[in-house]
């Protein structure tokens, strides 16, 4: 099959309400993005899934949902402030502004976190050779690297017009933060002993320069994360577990190992003792990409907060009375990256007798509607108050979606673009036979189902 371009998808993601560019009739927002209908529905069901593999399955995994602002102290103590940046050159001709490091990337030159002076050499070097250009109009004067913070500020709390280092609060850069700062609590409130791990969702906001990359990274972004406390003697066993555990969700979720890679970090941030991304193949975007980082962080984040307020947060090992700082290992995945992942993993073009198909193949379990009912007719009152029946009893128990306009094959196609995996018609012999046409997704099989068997059929078939 041939691959799919990211105009294809950006398209497709806007005519079938997936996703929005922010603040369309005012021309768009930059790298920010609106959730339509179905893309709401698909995105929650994303989120679900992973909630339901890192909480609900586990005995050793507690919620939390901690807010945006923090006290500005946090990100004193996280390091954020003095050192979140990225590497920028800005375009002298037209101002467009390029993240340095993904320059080098480019030429396969590898600059994650590296010094700003290794940067400005090698981008020098192809400036030389004439190999650095503007993406935006293609002049080859640009500005030499300079970093830019990434933190969004805000004045919560101080609504006064300028803001300085004294009254300025952020808004997050990420969600991990946040359980930080509540480990104290979450230890005095549900007790729990180690290992054990706090799992967040929640919104993140970076000043990033972004070029052309749609949902893959935006300045407002969902992040599910599981912060994993732990003595550092267990570190290993752990971490190797949750790598192997986080590399069979996706294939649990019908992300083809093929496509799936692991990307060793390198160069760690200082604290980080072992670092691995999951990599997925975006035909969207070109190539490989992280999607979620497995991290071993050691006793940084809390080491710094106990620091920074003078609270202690150490742990007493009930046994043995070691008193420590435990450590931390991370698993952090982007929310909206994963939902173009499956868009993109999905979006499938079929010839069938002749005509295109498209077809949106994911797990059953993340499909946005799992239901479609036609009536077969619009005018036939019998067949109607049949198919508004069954639409009204199924509704109950899943997303369900009545659809009677057009003919059936047309109303099929609408429902496989959005990768509904079931649609019942309710047709002529349905009035006497009781007995509706269930026609599957991926087969485009169609089968005979009782009326009255229709709900544990689809019970089946759907295997929540
Ligand atoms: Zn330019």
């Amino acid at each position: 099959m041939e691959k799919k371009t990211l105009e294809e998808v950006v398209s497709f993601c806007k005519r079938r309400g997936f996703i929005f560019q922010s603040s369309d009739i005012y021309g768009g927002f930059a790298a920010i993005y609106d959730y339509g209908h179905y893309g709401t529905l698909l995105k929650n069901n994303i989120r679900d899934a992973w909630w339901k593999s890192m909480v609900q399955e586990r005995d050793d995994v507690y919620a939390l949902d901690s807010a945006i602002f923090m006290h500005p102290k946090t990100w004193e103590a996280s390091g954020h402030l003095a050192g979140f940046d990225d590497p920028q050159v800005d375009c002298k001709k037209c101002k467009q502004r390029m993240r340095a490091d993904h320059i080098l990337e480019e030429f396969g030159i590898e600059a994650d976190k590296a010094p700003m002076e290794f940067i400005n050499e090698k981008i020098d070097e192809l400036k030389k050779e004439g190999k650095v250009k503007c993406v935006n109009c293609g002049s080859t004067d640009l500005t030499e690297a300079k970093r830019f913070s990434l933190m969004v500020k805000s004045n919560i709390g101080s609504p006064v017009d300028v803001l300085s280092e004294e009254n300025v609060v952020y808004l997050r850069p990420e969600t991990c933060g946040g359980i930080y700062l509540e480990y104290k609590n979450m230890m005095n409130s549900v007790h729990p002993k180690l290992p054990f791990g706090i799992a967040q969702i929640g919104k993140a906001f970076r000043n990033e320069i972004v070029a052309r990359q749609f949902i893959f990274r935006t300045r407002e972004f969902e992040q599910m994360e599981m912060q994993y406390f732990l003595h550092p003697d267990q570190m290993k066993e752990k971490y190797d577990f949750w790598h192997e555990l986080r590399w069979s969700w996706y294939l649990e979720y019908g992300i083809p190992e093929e496509k799936m890679n692991w990307h060793k970090h390198d160069v760690m941030a200082h604290y980080a003792t072992e670092a691995y991304d999951i990599e997925f193949n975006f035909d969207s975007l070109g190539g490989f990409k992280e999607v979620e980082g497995i991290h071993a962080r050691g006793d940084w984040d809390l080491s710094q907060h106990s620091k920074h307020s003078g609270v202690d947060l150490s742990y007493t090992d009930d046994q043995t009375k070691e008193k420590f700082i435990p450590h931390i290992m991370e698993t952090s995945v982007g929310l909206n990256r994963l939902v173009l992942m499956f868009i993109d993993n999905g979006y499938t073009k079929e010839n069938v007798d002749g005509e295109e198909r498209l077809v949106l193949k994911i797990d059953k379990r993340l499909s946005p509607i799992k239901v479609a009912i036609f009536p077969l007719m619009k005018n036939k009152p019998e067949i109607m108050e049949q198919a508004k029946k069954i639409h009204e009893s199924l509704k109950r128990k899943w997303m369900c979606e009545f659809d009677t306009s057009g003919s059936i094959g047309k109303r099929y196609r609408r429902q496989d673009e959005i990768g509904t995996p079931y649609c019942v018609t309710v047709d002529f012999d349905s009035l006497s036979d009781k007995s509706v046409t269930v026609r599957d997704r991926d087969t485009m099989k169609q089968e005979r189902v009782k009326i009255e068997d229709l709900e544990s059929y689809l019970s089946e078939k759907l295997s929540l």
